[in-house]
């Protein structure tokens, strides 16, 4: 049975997901979430990308602007996944 993660949960292991640092439910949890939401799926595809670039450009910096738009990112995802998706308890 494959866990349940929500959006803020996701977008917060899209950097372990890639690096391959998630334990295997883990793992099926971000990909089953990943198939089923566009939003992060999305964000999951510029994670990758970006890492992609920094990985042939080792040694230029993430400009500031680049950056802030990125945490921006991050944030109105975290902030629409609490607002939209209020977490109901388990159990
Ligand atoms: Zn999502």
């Amino acid at each position: 049975m494959v866990a349940v993660f929500g959006c803020w949960r996701v977008v917060q292991r899209l950097a372990d997901l890639l690096a391959g640092d998630l334990d295997p439910w883990e793992h099926q949890a971000v990909q089953a979430h990943l198939a089923g939401c566009a939003r992060c799926d999305d964000a999951f595809d510029r994670t990758r990308r970006l890492e992609a670039l920094l990985r042939s450009a080792r040694d230029v910096e993430i400009p500031h602007a680049s950056r802030r738009r990125l945490e921006g990112l991050i944030d109105r995802l975290e902030t629409r996944d609490r607002v939209g998706h209020a977490p109901t308890p388990s159990g």
